[in-house]
């Protein structure tokens, strides 16, 4: 049977990340990957947003990782020339009671770490912005976005040039977790043994861990799918910064984010479904949006929202629960030694990812 130091299943932005932290950090790595490419799952189809790290419970996972991620990515981007803008959002307030929520996201953000947050007049917000329509605002200077299949390309070029290697076309179907290491199986039956094994899988990662033979069944979460919608804006971007709405319970509203071509598209938003390969939009979830926009950006015109794409939440708390934290389980957790499971790795991941890869060696490091 082969044997490897570290296997990392699944190449998305976290799993590519992780595996050139632990490359890096000397261990030989393999990084397996089912389809025939790099980051075609939920890595290929976000918001591409630098995150500030705002919004997250105080002291969980996302908060910490987020704000952690944030400057790892902008220092890594800057240094590796991964295409990236610095462009700041607006939370914007269209309602007196809206307006009272800025000062109590500030206070939260702060918590955080993040105390860059400033509270804008309607006045100071339409100056810079001058399509706008709000009562007040708040402004995120260090939240950006970045072009993430450059991030991933450099990701893996970094784990190559450490000696790294990627295997494409490897679905890994299930695992033996044992006394001398863990076996993984692929779906044509070869057999790999490995020291460490992180399962990066995304919205698969439950899945697998379930068939992780020697794994206890309550170490794994029940997998939720969260469809996100983007309507994306025929013409010129109205705004140069990010605009978001106050978020209200259950969601961050209907927001606009730009791309790095200057291509506005307003979204995700949330659509429970069954199936983790439900990816067509809907062109009617479009009609919703419209009352929604003009809140904050009235001259918004008919029928100038056209169905973009979707990406899928990988969840662990279902429809109507409170957000579930990212889980980043390693030996201390559910006793398999070697083994690190990422789960509900959704927003911020992205963001998060180098800061998750530095987590994830730490705890395979300690194990
Ligand atoms: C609508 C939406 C908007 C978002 N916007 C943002 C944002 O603006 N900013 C931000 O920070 N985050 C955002 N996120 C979150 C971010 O996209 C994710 O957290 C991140 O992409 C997760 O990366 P990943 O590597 O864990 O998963 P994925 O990208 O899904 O990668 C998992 C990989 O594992 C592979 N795989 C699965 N099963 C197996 C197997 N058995 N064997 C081998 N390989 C396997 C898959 O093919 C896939 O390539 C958003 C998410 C969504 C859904």
């Amino acid at each position: 049977m082969d044997e490897i130091d570290c296997a990392v299943i699944g190449a998305g932005v976290v799993g590519l990340a992780v595996a050139r932290a632990l490359a890096l950090a000397g261990r030989e790595v393999l990084l397996l990957e089912s389809e025939g490419a790099i980051g075609t799952g939920t890595s290929s189809r976000n918001s591409e947003v630098i995150h500030a790290g705002i919004y997250y419970p105080q002291g969980s996972l996302k908060a910490k990782l987020c704000v952690e991620g944030k400057q790892l990515l902008y220092a890594y981007a800057a240094e590796r020339g991964v295409p990236h803008r610095r462009c700041g959002k607006l939370i914007v307030a269209t309602s007196p009671e809206q307006a009272a929520q800025l000062e109590v996201i500030r206070t939260k953000a702060a918590a955080n770490g993040v105390d860059d947050l400033e509270l804008l007049t309607a006045e100071q917000a339409v100056a810079m912005e001058p399509q706008l329509q709000c009562m007040a605002a708040l402004h995120s200077p260090s939240t950006g976005i970045v072009d993430s299949h450059a991030l991933m390309l450099s990701l893996l070029g970094d784990l190559e040039n450490a000696g790294g290697m990627l295997a494409l076309k490897s679905p890994i179907t299930r695992a033996e977790c044992g006394g001398n290491g863990i076996v993984l199986i692929a779906e044509d039956g070869t057999a790999l043994r490995c020291r460490s094994v992180v399962n990066a899988a995304g919205l698969g990662a439950p899945a697998l861990a379930r068939g992780f033979e020697g794994l206890p069944s309550a170490a794994v979460p029940t997998e939720h799918f969260a469809k996100g919608n983007y309507f994306t804006l025929s013409g010129r971007a109205p705004f140069s910064r990010l605009v978001y709405p106050v978020p209200e319970p259950g969601g961050l509203g209907v927001h606009l984010t730009i791309d790095l071509g200057d291509q506005a598209k307003f979204g995700p938003d949330v659509q429970w479904v069954e199936s983790a390969d439900d990816l067509i939009v809907d062109p009617a979830r479009g009609d919703g949006f419209y009352a929604e926009v003009r809140k904050y950006w009235p001259a918004l015109p008919d029928g100038a929202l056209i169905p973009g794409y979707a990406g899928m939440r990988p969840k662990i708390s279902g429809p109507g629960e409170p957000a579930a934290d990212f889980m980043i389980d390693g030996p201390a957790s559910h006793g398999v030694p070697g083994l690190v499971n990422l789960f509900g790795i959704e927003s911020p991941g992205l963001t998060s990812s180098l800061a998750i890869a530095r987590h994830v060696s730490d705890l395979l490091a300690h194990a």
